[in-house]
């Protein structure tokens, strides 16, 4: 089934927005998506630029996503990591075969002179996904985790350290510099709706939101997000442990903080018990449901009812 609406403009990390994206495209135009992404977790891994958050959109709307690990090609190899590696060059990421060609393409038309926002269209259209997907800068933007250990690239931390050291405090290196690439700032003028999807508030939307003239241009849309912590846990990654060390609770309550100054709605799970009753707080309503997508079915059930919330604000 597929309903004509206008454009709806999703902002996108990895895991739990491409996962709602899936059930998006099956309910919705997948022409009238506009994805931005977050980048700053982008890192050069071999010579080539690997966009962890671009990729898992593009892999899950064009069907070619691992759902076990939800990044990376479903049912890819490892051949040249594995060679590598006995070449006694080991990389940090275990990057797939298919996966790398992804990431050759795209630094090849970096290094011809084409933007992040060109490279990624063109290997959107060759995917054939038909959204569009637009990365949140054209500059280079890089998360740093300050823990006890030192301070270290958010891959670093979560890849190698596993998301164990204690975390002081996070910064997007290079964001005060940045700005919302073109397609974005387009996008953000024409939409009137905003989802924000159940990825992490800190490290994925947060540098997003940290782009000049974001925040201010959302006061002005309607603003729906979908909390990615039930109760006091996050579904998956490091967002509750980064949350609490950035000064906000781990918890539905604390992503409606890290919004407050444009939310109009907030999505939280039936199974909350810290916000799960709660109708409204500070003036944004809350709405709950299933929140958990565990097969295409539960991902196009909440993207179901989140265009019904959309839908019923006109
Ligand atoms: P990271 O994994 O913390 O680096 O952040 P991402 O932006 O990639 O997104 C992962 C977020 O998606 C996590 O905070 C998860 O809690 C959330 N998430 C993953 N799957 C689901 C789901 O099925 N439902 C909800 N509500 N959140 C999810």
């Amino acid at each position: 089934m597929s309903r004509k609406t206008p454009t709806l403009l999703v902002f996108s990390g990895g895991t739990g927005t491409p996962k709602l994206l899936i059930g998006l495209k099956n309910v919705f135009d997948e022409a009238a998506l506009s994805v931005i992404v977050n980048t700053a977790e982008d890192v050069w891994v071999s010579g080539n630029l690997v966009c962890p958050d671009i990729d898992s959109v593009l892999y899950a709307l064009s069907g070619r996503i691992d759902e076990e690990r939800w990044w990376g090609v479903k049912g890819d190899t490892f051949t040249t990591h594995e060679a590598l590696k006995k070449l006694g060059y080991v990389e940090v990421l275990k990057i797939g075969d298919s996966d790398r060609a992804t990431h050759i393409l795209r630094s090849e038309l970096l290094r011809a002179g084409k933007s992040l926002t060109e490279a990624t269209r063109i290997l959107a259209e060759r995917l054939g996904v038909r959204a569009k997907v637009i990365p949140m800068t054209d500059d280079r933007v890089e998360t740093f985790i300050h823990t006890t250990k030192g301070a270290m690239h958010f891959q670093e931390f979560w890849v190698l350290w596993k998301g164990e050291p204690e975390v002081l405090s996070v910064e997007f290196r290079g964001v005060d510099a940045a700005t919302p690439s073109a397609a974005f700032q387009e996008e953000l003028r024409r939409a009137s709706t905003v989802l924000i999807g159940p990825s992490n508030p800190i490290t994925s939307i947060g540098p997003i939101l940290r782009l000049r003239g974001v925040r201010e241009a959302l006061k002005n849309k309607f603003v729906v997000a979908v909390s990615p912590i039930i109760g006091r846990k996050a579904v998956s990654g490091p967002a509750a442990k980064l949350m609490r060390a950035c000064g906000y609770e781990a918890s539905a309550f604390g992503v409606l903080k890290c919004y407050a100054d444009f939310l109009d709605a907030l999505i939280v799970d039936t199974r909350d018990d810290v916000v799960g009753s709660a109708r409204e707080i500070n003036g944004v309503k809350i709405l709950a449901t299933d929140t958990i997508m565990r097969d295409v079915k539960s991902c196009e059930r909440l993207a179901r009812f989140i265009l019904n919330i959309i839908e019923a604000k006109d």
